[in-house]
């Protein structure tokens, strides 16, 4: 049994500089640093490298006992915890961090779907729990949303959702209900920004002022000309999401049933 630690990643700045030729996304959040114990090599290099992809830093763990006494250490912002572990299993370990006063967020993975395991989970301390197989996408949501709740601050990279819409800002990826749709960079930021603002009216020289660069010095025609290109793409394809408020600006709902 074994255990790594903490494995050098790029930086966020660095990532995102390497990714594309002009970063336009702010680089203000902190990598995190998440444990992940899993003893199916696979799904552990999947989960760390989608985690890297975010700007995490992350130590690695095959067992449950390695992974109790690494975690009871306290360092961790977020610990994802497989279930089923050789020595004890993801439930004891759990069940004793928070014995021993850890707070540490628990994300359980587990292959099990079984209503009465969940409960389980919950009652031994997870924060939320994620059934195999699971998307990438999935994984990146959840661990934001634990996070936002843990730390209360949204980080600016974290993945963001509304109704079956996702975007996930490093890479740079936008899906409706899991199929990709393809924007150019000035739709793919103003999407960002109605979807991070949900719920809050945005007049069109807010979204000028936020979207597009600061030299530049066309009219507020242009947001209305791109909200038309944005509707066509992502409103057009399931229930609106972008409202117009007359006489003020826009506004981005989340569907209601
Ligand atoms: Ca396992």
């Amino acid at each position: 049994m074994w255990c790594t630690g903490f494995s050098q990643v790029p930086t966020i700045d660095s990532f995102v500089m390497s990714a594309s030729a002009k970063p336009t996304i702010s680089t203000a959040a902190v990598p995190l640093r998440v444990l992940v114990v899993e003893d199916e090599p696979a799904i552990r290099d999947i989960v760390a490298t989608a985690l890297r992809h975010h700007g995490h830093s992350i130590a690695e763990c095959s067992d449950g006992l390695t992974g109790l006494d690494q975690a009871r250490g306290g360092e961790f912002d977020l610990i994802v915890l497989d279930v089923m572990l050789p020595g004890i299993d993801g439930h004891e370990v759990c069940r004793q961090l928070r014995l021993a006063g850890v707070a540490t967020p628990v994300l359980f993975l587990s292959a099990r779907d079984a209503e009465s395991d969940r409960i389980k989970g919950f009652v031994s301390g997870a924060d939320d729990y994620l059934t195999k197989p699971f998307s990438i996408e999935e994984l990146s949501l959840r661990v934001a949303a634990i996070l936002r709740r843990s730390t209360g601050v949204a980080a600016v990279n974290d993945p963001v959702v509304v109704g079956d819409l996702s975007l996930d800002p490093i890479g740079r990826e936008v899906r409706i209900a899991g199929e990709l749709v393809d924007l150019s960079p000035t739709e793919f930021r103003l999407l960002h920004y109605f979807m991070t603002n949900q719920g809050i009216v945005l007049s069109k020289s807010q979204i000028l002022m936020n979207v597009w660069d600061d030299d530049f010095d066309g009219s507020e025609n242009v947001v209305e000309l791109y909200v038309g290109y944005l509707r066509r793409k992502i409103d057009d394809r399931m229930t609106r999401l972008i409202h117009t408020q007359r006489g003020v600006g826009y506004v981005m709902r989340e569907p209601t049933a």
